[in-house]
């Protein structure tokens, strides 16, 4: 199942699953749950990122704040929260898209923001790997695989230019180090490929705890200047695994977080590139 996106577009990721889980370990939160926040001003239109059932509402004044639950089949619910409002009731069925109500800042929040949570269950599951621009027609996924032309499952195929390089709903061919691997001489590989399909902030640090100066979309290709340095993570409350990169003046961005790989190196164009090789147009 695939699910909207349930703010308004282009609206920048504040903290990723990866980040909301980490931050819950290093300061010991047992009963926090993992989601994903935009910051999007007060009265933004929030939307239902599937058809459901409303199966809760409720004006809290700590915790979420003022929020909906919505339970989706497959035992998928979904949770909007910090809201200012809302304009559904418990039992109301709901179409994906709909609007539901209003971001705000209710509950614990230090700013406006939508707190968007995805259950599988009851077991919070990172939601980004399913969020999509836009459902397969007639609503229901029901049929086959979103095969063409979907955005789906991590590859938005169709959509983002990313400067020519992906082909149409496919991976990049050759060209690129695994997942998981580092360059073995970094000045010699300056680029990487945002591959979080909901994007990538630009902090004005190596840590989430900078401030966000710059949103990257899925499928950019950044310069990498430099990796930030172990001293500057562990300083900025992250952990030693985490990688972060400096791609501009205080520009970065983080390549591994909490485990989670959101940019892969892409390996140099061969110097002198064999007559077999299919070449791929430079950008
Ligand atoms: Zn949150």
């Amino acid at each position: 199942m695939q699910f909207l996106f349930p703010v308004p577009a282009s609206s920048i990721v504040t903290q990723s699953f990866a980040e909301h889980v980490h931050r819950a370990k290093v300061n010991n939160w047992t009963n926090y749950n993992g989601g994903i926040d935009w910051a999007v001003s007060s009265g933004s239109p929030i939307a239902a990122a599937q058809d459901g059932t409303v199966s809760a509402v409720r004006n809290d004044a700590t915790g979420y704040g003022t929020h909906v639950r919505i339970q989706h089949a497959e035992g998928y619910l979904t949770i909007y929260a910090h809201l200012m409002d809302f304009n559904v009731r418990v039992g109301d069925k709901v179409k994906a898209g709909q609007v539901i109500g209003r971001s705000d800042n209710t509950g614990n929040s230090t700013g406006p923001h939508l707190h968007f949570e995805l259950r599988k269950n009851n077991v919070a599951v990172d939601p980004a790997p399913l969020l999509t621009t836009f459902l397969p027609a007639g609503g229901e996924p029901g049929g086959g695989m979103p095969g063409g032309g979907q955005p789906g499952g991590g590859m938005p195929g169709g959509g983002m230019p990313g400067g020519g390089q992906p082909g149409p709903g496919g991976e990049t061919p050759g060209g690129e180090i695994p997942i998981g691997e580092e360059p073995q001489s970094f000045p010699s590989l300056p680029r990487a490929r945002v591959i979080s399909n909901i994007g990538l902030n630009v902090r004005m640090g190596p840590g989430v705890s900078h401030p966000i100066v710059g949103w990257l979309p899925p499928e950019t290709l950044v310069e990498v200047l430099r990796k930030a340095d172990a001293e500057s993570v562990v300083g900025s409350g992250g952990a030693a695994s985490d990688l972060w990169l400096q791609i501009g003046h205080q520009q970065f961005i983080a390549q591994r977080v909490g485990g989670d790989v959101l940019a892969v190196w892409l390996a140099l164009p061969p110097a002198a590139p064999k007559p077999k090789r299919r070449r791929k147009k430079t950008v």
